[in-house]
């Protein structure tokens, strides 16, 4: 077990670490072997109070923050880019502890994590309002405006990723946000508080309160002075969170959510590139994934083959140790590894397993790399999103039949397809309702593009100039002319 340096575990209000209101505590556990990593404050409403009044304060109109250069925010958070750089050895191993995923991956993501922090550094300075011809006796022009103070929940799966998809945009547009982690991995989100302090951010222009949902989240949500929600996780707590956030305001949402996303693989396609494709599409990040390519749908002609090497690899994948060389750690906690097993042993009663189907180890939320053949539409692992190292593969014969069924889902968040020809690749582009469709590869998200759901995988979008364009006010200017000058 590695020896990770606990700095942090209270909240972050104001630009410094204090016990909760109420001095609650709760536990954070490590997921490798269930021990108590350490007991984190527990936030609620009386510290959303708080925070939200600093908040308010930071955000006032002759403000450090609100008079400060626009390209003096992206030099702070370019700051922040080189702080985490600086600690990525550090944040990595925290993340691991807390989160379980392998630490060579967490440093990867702590790496891009800081280039999301670099792109919205770059974008704090070009925040570009239009001049608009209107009618003849006005100039109309339009400004954008910071939305204000900012609510933003994580989840688990990506903790140090989802802080900076919700912070970089945020602060680039000049708004002021109260970060809320998922109660299962409070630690690192505090470290990066602490990055933030240090990089020169003023007081109250970014807090962090941990907590839990149905408390502290649900007090952000319903907190009248808060403009807006942004939140990643369930589509259950998605739909909650947009109830609350009209309940007492009109809060501007934003919800990055579930999926069930399909891959297609057709005929003409390498067998083993696809299903090395499919393999990372569903068991990334232990199958944690929002994106995860979990229903595999494969053309009758390749589809024994297919099996045969998806679950070849599905055998091969290392599991244990995350601070070790492997590909699979455990899963984040005892209600999710639960959830999962209950999953396969539905998909054992319904479908053929052809790899894994149990638990690893004794000791730890792990879970075998999983792999059901012969899945079919209406299957309750073809149809839920089971979050975790569970594959689905499913047989079809024509182009018009698979895009229906990849289609037949109430989310849309990712879609994938492989094939060498193009005509088919551009009509699944063309006929997949989804926020994203891969080609040829899976769940490569970039910066620079938006990324976000149809139906119900979300609303708006993160990344990209979509995703600063969602703490941003569009606000008219409409200056009256004289028909003639007046000199
Ligand atoms: P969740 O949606 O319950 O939790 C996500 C965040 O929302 C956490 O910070 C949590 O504290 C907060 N939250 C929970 N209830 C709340 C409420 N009433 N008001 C305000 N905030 C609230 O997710 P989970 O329980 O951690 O995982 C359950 C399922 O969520 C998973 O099985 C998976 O399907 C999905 N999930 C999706 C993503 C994603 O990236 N889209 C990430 C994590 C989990």
């Amino acid at each position: 077990m590695a020896k990770v340096d606990i700095k942090y575990t209270k909240l972050f209000i104001n630009n410094e670490f204090v016990d909760a209101v109420s001095k609650k505590t709760f536990p954070t556990i490590n997921p490798q072997d269930e021990s108590i990593i350490t007991q984190v404050a527990e936030g609620d409403k009386a510290d959303v109070d708080l925070a939200v009044d600093a908040a308010v304060k930071a955000f006032h109109r002759y403000s450090e923050w609100r008079t400060m250069d626009a390209s003096q925010r992206g030099r702070l958070l370019n700051k922040i880019a080189d702080l985490m750089e600086r600690d990525a050895k550090y944040l990595s191993e925290l993340e691991t502890l807390d989160n379980g995923k392998p630490v060579a991956q967490a440093f990867g993501e702590v790496i891009w994590a800081s280039h999301v922090v670099r792109y919205y550094a770059g974008k704090a300075d070009k925040i570009l309002g239009n001049t608009i011809p209107a009618d003849g006796e006005v100039i109309s022009m339009t400004m954008k405006e910071p939305v204000g103070v900012c609510g933003q929940i994580l989840p688990w799966n990506y903790p140090i990723p989802m802080f900076v998809w919700k912070i970089a945009p945020a602060l680039a547009a000049g708004c002021v946000v109260i970060v809320k982690p998922a109660e299962q991995t409070p630690l690192t989100a505090l470290a990066m508080a602490a990055l933030v302090k240090e990089a020169g951010v003023p007081a109250g222009v970014v807090s962090v309160i941990t907590g839990y949902g149905p408390t502290a989240g649900a007090a952000l949500t319903n907190h009248p002075r808060v403009d807006k929600m942004a939140f990643t996780g369930s589509t259950e707590v998605g739909r909650i969170i947009m109830k609350g956030a009209s309940a007492v305001n009109l809060k501007r949402v934003t919800l990055e959510l579930g999926g069930k996303s399909p891959l297609v693989i057709f005929n003409d396609a390498d067998v083993e590139k696809a299903a090395e494709i499919a393999h990372r599409a569903a068991f990334a990040n232990a199958g944690q994934c929002c994106v995860a390519g979990t229903r595999t749908y494969v053309q009758s002609g390749i589809y024994d083959k297919f099996v045969a090497k998806a679950a070849e690899i599905a055998k091969k994948r290392t599991v244990g140790n995350p601070y070790e060389s492997v590909q699979q750690g455990p899963q984040i906690d005892t209600e999710m590894f639960t959830k999962v097993m209950g999953y396969i042993e539905v998909g054992k009663k319904e479908a053929r397993c052809v790899a894994g189907g149990g638990r690893h180890g004794n000791v730890g939320f792990f879970v075998q790399p999983t792999v059901f053949a012969d899945v079919t539409d209406n299957m309750k692992i073809a149809r839920e999103e089971i979050f975790g190292p569970v594959q689905s593969i499913l047989k079809f014969e024509t182009f018009e039949e698979v895009v229906d069924r990849a289609n037949d889902s109430n989310y849309g968040l990712g879609a994938g397809v492989v094939t060498n020809d193009v005509t088919t690749a551009l009509a699944f582009v063309k006929y997949a309702r989804a926020g994203t469709v891969w080609v040829n590869t899976y769940e490569h998200v970039a910066v620079q593009t938006p990324f976000g759901g149809f139906r119900e995988s979300g609303i708006g979008r993160e990344l990209g100039e979509d995703g600063i364009q969602q703490y941003l006010e569009n606000k008219t200017v409409t200056i009256s002319l004289p028909k003639k000058a007046m000199l």
